[in-house]
């Protein structure tokens, strides 16, 4: 089972993406994951990316289909996949369309997570990460279990994302409203588009997906 998850961000994409791959099986590709990482490195595409994404806009087209290709050929993406946050264009939708076919491949389902504008705003202020194991969790919705320790690692050092700053937020509200929006008629036409309550508090949501995925509804 291949799936999309699409979303503006804070809509908990990562996060569901996260308890999917636990519990199905598949692998999930995070292309924001993949760009923070190539960042870290200091490598040629991270030096790119990184002032894009600082400003909140997209990194081109060209450089994420070559980095999402690569990817998708790997043996573990076998069993199927989760892609969290690509496609974000339509010319990255189009290019999933003409290239998995090719590795005899499709997208089975895509799931939207709906949220509202204002909520997204509060969440993403509100996040943060563990840093040594990239554990995620939110100061009002998904604290630590005990404060300031990792339920995860036990690591005591969290950091945040530097793009969630608010001057930040919009820019990638904006990219998303004209950038990424467009893609719901997309794959809506396709007949191949759900979408959940984001809302909705992070277990009831994973099992709305999860009766998606298993063609409960
Ligand atoms: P995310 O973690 O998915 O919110 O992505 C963080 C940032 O990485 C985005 O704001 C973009 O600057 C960049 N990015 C991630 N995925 C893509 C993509 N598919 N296309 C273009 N830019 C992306």
């Amino acid at each position: 089972m291949n799936i999309i998850l699409l979303g503006p961000p804070g809509a908990g994409k990562g996060t569901q993406a996260q308890i999917l791959q636990e519990t199905l099986g598949v692998c999930k590709l995070s292309t924001g994951d993949m760009l923070r990482e190539a960042v870290a490195k200091g490598s040629e595409i991270g030096k790119k990316a990184e002032k894009i994404m600082k400003e909140g806009k997209l990194v081109p087209d060209e450089v994420m289909v070559s980095m999402i290709a690569d990817r998708i050929a790997r043996p573990d993406c076998s069993k199927g996949f989760i892609l969290d946050g690509f496609p974000r264009t339509l010319a990255q939708a189009v290019f999933l369309d003409e290239t998995l076919p090719k590795l005899n491949k499709k997208i089975d389902k895509v799931i939207e997570i709906h949220v509202d504008d204002k909520a997204l705003v509060e969440r993403i202020s509100n996040r943060f990460t563990c840093s040594k194991c990239g554990a995620g969790y939110n100061k009002k919705t998904r604290p630590t279990k005990a404060e300031g320790v990792c339920d995860n690692c036990g690591s005591a050092e969290f950091s945040c994302r530097a793009d969630d700053k608010a001057e930040t937020v919009a820019a990638r509200l904006k990219a998303y409203n004209d950038l990424t929006a467009p893609l719901l008629p997309y794959y809506r036409e396709k007949g191949i588009l759900y979408s959940v309550d984001g809302m909705a508090e992070i277990g009831k949501v994973t099992g709305e997906i999860r009766k998606i995925v298993a063609g409960k509804t």
